[in-house]
C-alpha cells in the first residue's frame, strides 16, 4: 500500500430512535509506513471509522481508496486489532500466532516456523505452549500484535489496544509498537483517547469530536520519531496543543 485515502466519508446507523450520524465528511490520507493516531472522546465514531477502513462496514456516503482503488471489502494485507484482541482461547500461543497462515493454505509446519520467528520478536517464545487465559495482559497484547505481523500486513489498525494495561506496561507496549513498526515498515492507525499516547505514536494526529463524529483538526508531529521524544519539550508542547484542541469537546473520558 502506498496511500490510503478517505474521501467525504459519512456513516449513519439506523436505530429504533431514527438515524444516528456517527461520522460526517471525513477526509484524510495515510501514506505507506506512516503512523496515524486518532484521538477523540467516546462516541466520536473512531471504531466505526476503523471498521470502514478494514472493509467490514460499508460507509453510507463517500469512499475509501487504497492506491486509487475503491475498497469493497476486507483485504489481505490489512490487520485489525480490537480491544478484546480476538484470541482463540482453545488454541495455544503458537497456534494462535500461526492460524492466519494456515487459513491461507500454508502447511502447519511452515506456519509454525514463521510464527516462532515472530513470537521471538515480541518475546513470547517461552510461552508458546500456553493458552491465552494463562497469559498476562501485556503478553496477550504482544500475541495479538504477533498475529498481525505474521500476515505481512502493510496497514495495521488498532482500536484502543493498550487501554486495559497499567501505566508502566503501557509504556513498554508503546515502545514495542514503535519498534515493530520501524522493523516491519507497515502503516498504522491507532485509535486512542489518551492525549499522551496520540502524541507519542502519531506522525499525524487526527483530532475528532462527537455528535456527529467529525474531524476538528489534523496535526503533524514530525519530531515524534526522534530518540528520547517521550521526555522532550516537543512532546510536552504537543500534548498541550492537543489538550487545547480537545477543550471544546472535553469529555470525562479524556485523560493524559
Ligand atoms: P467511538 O469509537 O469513538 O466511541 P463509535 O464508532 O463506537 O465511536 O460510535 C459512534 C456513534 O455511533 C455513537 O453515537 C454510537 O452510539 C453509534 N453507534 C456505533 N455503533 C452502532 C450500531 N451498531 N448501531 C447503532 N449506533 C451505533
Amino acid at each position: 500500500m502506498q496511500v490510503l485515502t478517505l474521501e467525504q466519508l459519512s456513516h449513519s446507523y439506523q436505530t429504533q430512535d431514527g438515524r444516528v450520524l456517527a461520522l460526517k465528511h471525513i477526509n484524510f490520507e495515510v501514506r505507506a509506513q506512516e503512523s496515524v493516531a486518532i484521538l477523540g472522546p467516546s462516541g466520536a465514531g473512531k471504531s466505526t471509522l476503523l471498521q470502514i477502513i478494514d472493509g467490514l462496514l460499508k460507509p453510507t456516503e463517500g469512499s475509501v481508496y487504497i492506491d486509487g482503488n475503491k475498497l469493497e471489502g476486507p483485504r489481505e494485507h490489512t490487520a485489525l486489532i480490537l480491544q478484546d484482541l480476538g484470541l482463540f482461547p482453545w488454541k495455544t500461543v503458537l497456534d494462535n500466532a500461526s492460524v492466519g497462515l494456515e487459513v491461507r493454505g500454508m502447511s502447519k509446519a511452515q506456519a509454525h516456523k514463521k510464527a516462532r520467528e515472530v513470537l521471538k520478536k515480541v518475546e513470547l517464545s517461552h510461552v508458546e505452549k500456553l493458552y491465552p487465559q494463562e497469559l498476562s495482559g501485556g503478553m496477550k497484547q504482544r500475541l495479538a500484535i504477533a498475529r498481525a505481523l505474521i500476515l505481512d500486513c502493510d496497514l495495521l489498525l488498532m482500536d484502543e489496544p493498550l487501554s486495559a494495561l497499567d501505566a508502566l506496561l503501557r509504556e513498554r507496549m508503546q515502545n514495542l509498537l514503535i519498534e515493530m513498526q520501524k522493523e516491519y515498515k507497515y502503516a498504522q492507525i491507532i485509535v486512542t483517547h489518551s492525549i499522551e499516547e496520540a502524541a507519542l505514536l502519531g506522525d499525524k494526529i487526527i483530532v475528532m469530536d462527537e455528535k456527529p463524529g467529525q474531524i476538528i483538526d489534523i496535526i503533524s508531529n514530525p519530531k515524534r520519531g526522534e530518540s528520547s521524544y517521550r521526555d522532550s519539550q516537543e512532546m510536552y508542547m504537543m500534548t498541550k496543543l492537543l489538550r487545547e484542541k480537545l477543550k471544546s469537546s472535553l469529555g470525562e473520558d479524556i485523560h493524559e
